[in-house]
């Protein structure tokens, strides 16, 4: 025993250093920032995956014992997973540690007048849907950051030093993004979902419809009559739709019309190729910038 006790202590150290640290997120682009920061130290898994609606989970019990045997839980916050303190809960992790992702983001259309029902499937801390703005990577990076500290001090100069470095990618790669859609400064779209408010915010464009009537709401025909009108003034340069939606209503409605139907992935692993969070904004912007050029 005693011989055991003094190889533990012997080798324990760098026993632990090779153990990576288990990291579940609500959304892959959480994992991937993950991935950036803790590098080989961290093993990271999502519960959402590919091509998905990040309002609404089923609940699997597969997804409880991910998290029990995880260190660190990453949520988007601001009440979009809600269904991630269910699997949380459920996963009976007492050492778990829980991040929100959101808490250094500056939020926007925090409502200023008391939410009911009546206003759809609004978020009463303000729109969630923050990490479709490049700009938001340090502060959300920031959050994760210090909840892998807490599991593992000891590596808080690596992760950080990571933090740092792709940062300043994910920042020149910006440069690239917002020269693309530069031109079309002001322009106005309408979108799907209000999924946009954050990435409108950084590039300029004017959302200034969409096709569900309020937030989680199916478009109804009222709604799509009014649109169609709307779209025919001509004001109205393209249909910004989130790929996870049918898109039926959306090519009727842009065939109707004329103005184009720009399908865009909103998460990692939403399309072929999107496997990171740079590849998002790739596909984002280029298939707006496309459509918005009208194949200049
Ligand atoms: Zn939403």
């Amino acid at each position: 025993m005693k011989k055991l006790l003094a190889l533990a202590a012997l080798i324990g150290p760098s026993l632990l250093a090779a153990e990576p640290l288990r990291v579940v997120t609500s959304i892959p682009d959480h994992a991937a920032l993950v991935r950036a920061i803790g590098g080989g130290e961290v093993e990271t898994e999502s519960i959402i995956k590919g091509n998905r609606d990040v309002h609404a989970v089923e609940l699997l019990p597969s997804f409880m014992v991910k998290v029990g045997r995880a260190d660190l839980y990453v949520k988007v916050g601001m009440d979009l997973d809600l269904w991630a303190q269910s699997i949380i809960d459920g996963s009976r992790n007492g050492k778990l540690i829980v991040v929100d992702a959101s808490a250094g983001v500056e939020k926007l259309e925090v409502p200023t007048f008391k939410v009911d029902a009546s206003y759809g499937d609004l978020h009463i801390y303000g729109n969630p849907h923050y990490w479709l703005d490049p700009g938001t990577i340090r502060a959300q990076g920031e959050a994760i950051f210090a909840g892998l500290v807490r599991v593992r001090p000891a590596s808080a100069a690596t992760f950080r030093a990571n933090l740092d470095a792709y940062v300043q990618k994910v920042d020149a790669a910006l440069k690239g993004w917002q020269a693309r859609l530069a031109p079309f400064a002001g322009t106005q779209v309408i979108s799907f979902h209000t999924s946009w408010p954050y990435f409108a915010q950084r590039f300029g464009i004017q959302v200034v419809d969409f096709m569900e009537p309020k937030p989680g709401v199916s478009p109804t025909p009222t709604h799509i009559a009014a649109l169609t009108e709307r779209l025919k003034g001509g004001q109205v340069k393209a249909i910004l739709m989130e790929s996870y939606f049918d898109d039926r209503v959306p090519q009727m409605l842009s065939r109707t019309t004329g103005v184009p139907l720009v399908k865009v992935p909103v998460l990692v692993g939403a399309a072929p190729g999107v496997d990171d969070q740079l590849a998002l904004f790739e596909a984002i912007t280029t298939s707006l910038a496309t459509a918005l050029g009208g194949g200049h």
